[in-house]
């Protein structure tokens, strides 16, 4: 898949093959999909549960209203666009979409 643009969450360019997010979780039957970097993708995911985004965290702008999403996105700005690292909060379940 090709997409020109930027990621949502921290604004740098999206690589060819962006992850998608489900602003509302595909378990709850939601449809509204964004474009992500893998990372961005996984920090959602171990930053809020699936109630929680359902419940609240169901627009980028909320998701960014979170501090921890904030100092992410601080901190990831500025890496390269190919950069990778493994998402350290492990309390969560895997991102399931
Ligand atoms: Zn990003
Ligand atoms: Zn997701």
């Amino acid at each position: 898949m090709y997409a020109s643009g930027k990621c949502p969450l921290c604004g740098r360019e999206l690589p060819e093959k962006p992850s998608k997010h489900h602003l509302i979780p595909r378990s709850l039957k939601g449809r509204e999909i964004v474009l992500l970097h893998r990372v961005c993708h996984r920090q959602i995911h171990a930053t809020f549960t699936e109630r929680e985004l359902f419940n609240y965290y169901n627009t980028i702008e909320r998701i960014l209203e979170n501090d921890n999403i904030r100092k992410f996105v601080k901190w990831i700005k500025n890496k390269p666009p190919g950069f990778h690292v493994r998402t350290k909060n492990t309390l969560r379940k895997r991102p399931k979409g």
